[in-house]
């Protein structure tokens, strides 16, 4: 399998440090609001590449961390009256559950909030030489760490002010904060450096230095994030993490664009800033976010209009549509259905594995939809070509690969099945105004219909 590698700046083929076996990070939301559909699409790839690595056999350790301690949760704690524990459970719900809306899996996931690893941020900052006490706090001197800028060209002639925000995105060299003096209203954890207390909280950039070693190992295979992560974020996790152990941090760096509304960033200012909960109030189905995203591959920008919405909803309703034909089997076996439903799945494996090509995968999915479509399912041939058998075969790998949840979608009732024949019987009466007004009663319960060659077929509205 290979993927695009941030460190060298090319696709490499993966090789796990573990047979086997693959150790995956990606750095989490900060819970203090709803996480936006750009953090989705990085999810989402993240999702995708999670996925993948399993379906082409290995097996995946995968670690996400909850940022529940950071500046922005406390400005907003005190803009809101809110105690900041309130809102970080708050929105970390929030944000579990549209993940989930949107088909990521954590359920075989690790997620470690930041502040239940108080200690071990303050065990990695103890072993990092090249740090300094000021009076805000603890600074990594990057004066004294010659490697730093792996990810990108850094003017390294400002090397000596500090930086005490998290999220600084100028990109020249600063020395940045590993843990933060007390502040009034925030909350503060002992810590002992050099024979004095330094009370205070972890800064930002440590927690995914102390978690990912703590629970993959160090080096570990793959690390993830958005491209927005890239600087100041995991330039400073890769210079603590090397500077406290002398080895590497991670392997392999996968990092997904940003999602562009409108041609443009997302910004709360040119109100092109938009949540799950605006794409489900306009009605969409939040599985078409997912396969908008799906579609573009995650080292390109991907767009998002409500018009690619609306196009990426209908391609999903197709793939629904297949999905049903599994309800809806039929004689005539066609031989080429076959080889469809036996081979296809891997070659999807194969197409992901190329660095995540998922508009690939879902260019073949298409192709599958449409030539199922025209082909004939075979219910009662129970011999080693039972066709629909194998096709839920298929479903059941296309979301566990995909997680576009085709198997979701359900037989219809046996009434509605009787009025799908009876429907039949007055279009062969031609009494056409029965036909319409049993078309019409199918509609309301969401099932549209399709007259073929080989009959009618039903399929979700
Ligand atoms: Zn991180």
């Amino acid at each position: 399998m290979k993927l695009y590698n941030s460190l060298s700046r090319k696709a490499e083929e993966i090789m796990p440090i573990q047979d086997g076996q693959v150790g995956l990070y990606t750095c989490g939301p900060t819970v203090y609001d709803h996480v936006h559909i750009g953090n989705l699409r990085t999810y989402i790839n993240e999702d995708i590449l999670r996925r993948t690595l399993k379906a082409n056999g290995l097996k995946v350790k995968h670690v996400m961390n909850i940022t529940d301690i950071e500046d922005k949760i406390f400005a907003r704690s005190k803009e809101t009256n809110k105690p900041y524990k309130e809102l970080t459970s708050h929105f970390e719900k929030v944000f579990l559950d549209d993940v989930k809306r949107v088909g990521i899996d954590l359920s075989e996931s690790t997620l470690v909030r930041a502040s239940e690893a108080i200690e071990d941020m303050q065990q990695v900052i103890i072993k990092i030489p090249n740090k300094y006490v000021a009076e805000d706090g603890i600074y990594f001197d990057i004066a004294k760490y010659p490697e730093y800028g792996v990810f990108v060209k850094l003017d390294r002639s400002h090397s000596h002010h500090r930086i005490n925000n998290d999220e600084y995105d100028k990109e020249h060299v600063a020395d940045f904060a590993l843990w933060k003096a007390k502040q009034p209203d925030e909350p503060s954890w002992d810590f002992e450096v050099d024979g004095r207390n330094i009370e205070g909280r972890p800064g930002w950039h440590i927690e995914c230095s102390a978690m990912s070693a703590k629970h993959l190992g160090q080096p570990f295979d793959i690390h993830t994030g958005g491209v927005d992560l890239k600087f100041p974020h995991h330039e400073n996790e890769v210079a603590q993490s090397h500077s406290a152990s002398g080895k590497k941090l991670a392997n392999y760096w996968v990092h997904s664009e940003h999602l562009l509304v409108d041609g443009k960033k997302m910004s709360k200012s040119l109100k092109n800033f938009y949540t799950l909960a605006d794409v489900i109030d306009k009605g969409f189905d939040p599985l078409a976010l997912r396969l908008l995203v799906l579609q573009a591959h995650y080292r390109t920008e991907a767009h998002f209009t409500w018009d690619n919405l609306e196009a990426a909803q209908n391609r999903l309703n197709d793939y629904r549509a297949m999905a049903a034909l599994r309800w809806q089997p039929r004689k005539h076996l066609k031989d080429a259905s076959t080889y469809i439903l036996r081979d296809i799945p891997k070659q999807f494996a194969a197409i992901l594995a190329n660095d995540l090509d998922t508009p690939g995968a879902l260019s073949l999915l298409s192709n599958i939809a449409t030539q199922l479509g025209a082909l004939d399912l075979d219910s009662e041939n129970a011999n080693r070509y039972n066709n629909v058998q194998d096709f839920t075969k298929l479903l059941e790998f296309l979301d566990d690969l995909l997680g576009l949840k085709l198997m979701n979608v359900d037989d219809i009732s046996d009434e509605q099945k009787d009025f799908i024949n009876q429907r039949e019987k007055a279009r062969e009466d031609k009494d056409w105004t029965k036909a319409d007004e049993l078309r019409k009663q199918l509609e309301e319960a969401k099932i549209g219909l399709n007259d073929t060659d080989h009959g009618v077929i039903w399929y979700p509205l």
